[in-house]
């Protein structure tokens, strides 16, 4: 799967960090799923390698305004473009009344159909190849994270046992590579677990929104990539005047640490992190917790899982 980070700002856009969006291409797939849709992220989609007629299911955190105010303008746009596959949107409650209406009072007429779920937390949304799971954060309003887990991969393909068992090398590797149980020319039938080695699993990420208790994943465990937030340092949110639900650095990787995942990524960055030497207090304070591999996204940061 691909991952494409277009906003990764805290509340408001800077001149290189555009609001909360990020990308999600699966495995083997040529449509794309949206989480968080911040003002302009249908600039940042048009400056990426990402088409809105792609998009197949977006996915919203909160109704926080650095997280959905690009929505309307860009299915709006996406009408525009005649895209006429259908668009399921998920998210909390009272999105529906929302996109409902704006859309009455701006008269947006679309050609596709939009199926609108509202999710409430424990949901286990089931698509070809994958699971999405809801998981209720704690943030000031109500909002979830996603966890994405890939359906299990088919096991190796073994070619000398195929060859061990006079499989003509040609199609029928192929089908039995897909799981396929095929008939050799000589008549005898060869099942796809004879030569294909155990089912490998599949990858998990946690999508995380704005929440300021990280180890509400806990259950997950050892995903093989975490993305979070790190509004700020610990040092830095000590010295807020008001202290709004947020993560600091120090909780994200202590979180990350105790859960085991195999690597992170943190993003939703405050505006006051404008400089590498700032950057680099958010990063040394997730060391200082996590050791594995960790990165501060940044806008059009794109990893491959
Ligand atoms: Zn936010
Ligand atoms: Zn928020």
């Amino acid at each position: 799967m691909e991952l494409t980070f277009l906003g990764t700002s805290a509340g408001i856009p800077t001149r290189d960090r555009n609001v909360s969006a990020l990308a999600l291409r699966p495995r083997q797939s040529a449509g794309w799923l949206l989480f968080d849709c911040g003002e302009a992220t249908q600039h940042q989609v048009m400056r990426s390698s990402l088409s809105l007629y792609r998009l197949e299911k977006i996915f919203i955190t909160h109704l926080h305004g650095d997280h959905v105010y690009g929505l309307f303008g860009l299915l709006a746009s996406r009408g525009m473009l005649m895209a006429e596959a259908p668009l399921e949107i998920y998210g909390p409650a009272g999105l529906s009344t929302l996109l409902e209406k704006v859309m009455d009072a701006s008269q947006l007429h679309l050609p596709f159909e939009i199926e609108l779920h509202e999710v409430s937390g424990g949901e286990r949304l089931t698509f070809p190849g994958y699971r999405i799971e809801t998981v209720p954060l704690s943030h000031s309003i109500e909002c979830y994270g996603y966890v994405y887990i890939e359906d299990p991969l088919p096991g190796r393909f073994d070619p000398e046992r195929a060859r061990a068992l006079g499989i003509p090398e040609g199609p029928l590797y192929g089908r039995l590579q897909r799981g396929e149980t095929v008939t050799l020319p000589d008549g005898r039938r060869v099942e796809s677990s004879d030569i294909l080695g155990p089912p490998r699993p599949g990858k998990r990420v946690v999508i995380g929104g704005d929440n300021d208790r990280p180890e509400l994943f806990a259950p997950y465990g050892a995903v093989d990539l975490m993305i979070h937030e790190a509004t700020y340092t610990q040092r830095d949110f000590d010295h807020l005047p008001r202290k709004f639900k947020h993560s600091t650095a120090r909780q994200l990787g202590i979180a990350a640490r105790d859960m085991g995942v195999r690597s992170l990524i943190a993003t939703h960055i405050s505006p006051r992190y404008d400089s590498e030497e700032r950057l680099r207090e958010l990063l040394d304070e997730l060391h200082a917790h996590y050791h594995g591999p960790v990165t501060i996204a940044h806008d059009f940061l794109t990893v491959t899982l």
